[in-house]
């Protein structure tokens, strides 16, 4: 038997012993590890319970909205034009590969095996992980040509990824979204918003979450950022649905409702039907921390959920 201990485990049995978070119990119901923070492997009730929970979503659609799914890699050009590194380089993550020669590729594979490193031989490709769910829909909705009168609305869905590693079980790198997104004229758009967030009480009623709705800002990156922030605030362009998980300590944002004024209307020369640059507004549901948020609030034992929570997904 090998006693040698792993300095690195114990520095995380440590760090975890020093914090334990009021969620981790449901880590072993729920998930597998794979030795990556905020990553992890899907038990078959937790991942039975977000497909019911995307029916469900699926149940809410606005008539007429065009449905895509994406998926979880993304042009890296087109989340470069879209801003992403003005608001939040600290999160994107970049493919990189092997894209030399044989004998480059061979090489970094040899300095691997020889115990060194590979990595420092990969260079970036033209993809990017996707930070958020509705990004490509607005380049697909513009090469279209103006909206028609009324605008669009489109359901769209994607594995997202933000660097942003943490042993809490409701900040995930890899994690799922599923977004309702308007485009057209201001009023219209601004409609769109108000009319989800209005449905806010019947959604976390229909799920037996507690919930408070709040304005809130995106977490952009530096002191410039922060600016971007107090500006966003100030101008109420983004709510939450927050949702407490830890009694009285910060609750967990598992909706956003996020009005981008015209943003992606000029970034890709979107235009409503007056050929007026389009406002765009998205409403997002974040799968993962959802599904967290059912197990953390009901229980472990679905058979023992609130019948209203039972029936909306149809348990
Ligand atoms: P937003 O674009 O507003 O930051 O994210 C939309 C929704 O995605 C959030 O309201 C939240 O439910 C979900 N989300 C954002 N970041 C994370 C995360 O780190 N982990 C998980 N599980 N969900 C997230
Ligand atoms: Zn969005």
């Amino acid at each position: 038997m090998n006693l040698a201990v792993d300095p690195r485990a114990l520095a995380r049995d440590a760090a975890s012993a020093a914090a334990p978070d009021p969620l981790d119990w449901l880590a072993p119901v729920l998930f597998r590890t794979t030795g990556v923070p905020g990553v992890y492997l899907r038990t078959e009730v937790y991942e039975d319970t977000l497909e019911r929970l995307a029916a469900w979503v699926t149940r809410l659609r606005p008539e007429g909205a065009e449905t895509y799914r994406f998926p979880p890699v993304s042009s890296r050009k087109m989340v470069e034009k879209s801003g992403y590194l003005k608001s939040f380089p600290n999160l994107l993550g970049c493919v990189c590969g092997l894209h030399g020669g044989e004998a480059e590729i061979e090489g970094a594979v040899s300095r691997f095996e020889a115990g060194g490193d590979w990595t420092d031989a990969t260079t970036p490709s033209d993809l990017v992980l996707s930070p958020a769910a509705c990004y490509p829909v607005y380049p697909l909705a513009a090469a279209r040509g103006p909206l028609p009168e009324g605008g669009a609305i489109f359901d769209v869905a994607a594995d997202c990824f933000r660097a942003e590693p943490s042993s809490h079980l409701d900040r995930f790198q890899s994690f799922r979204m599923r977004e309702f997104v308007c485009m057209g004229r201001p009023d219209d758009v601004a409609a769109f918003r108000d009319a989800w967030m209005d449905r806010a009480p019947e959604i976390a009623d229909d799920l037996g979450l507690p919930f408070r709705l709040d304005v809130a800002d995106d977490p952009f990156f530096g002191r410039v950022g922060r600016m971007k922030a107090v500006a966003q605030r100030q101008a109420a362009l983004k709510f939450e649905m927050l949702v407490p998980l830890r009694g009285a300590g910060k609750a967990t944002a598992c909706m956003s409702f996020n009005g981008h004024r015209d943003h992606f209307g000029l970034t890709w020369d979107l235009r409503s039907a007056d050929d007026a640059p389009a406002h765009t507004a998205c409403v997002a549901f974040g799968m993962d921390r959802l599904t967290v948020a059912l197990f953390a609030v009901h229980g472990a034992d679905r058979a023992a959920w609130p019948a209203r929570v039972r029936e909306s997904l149809r348990l």
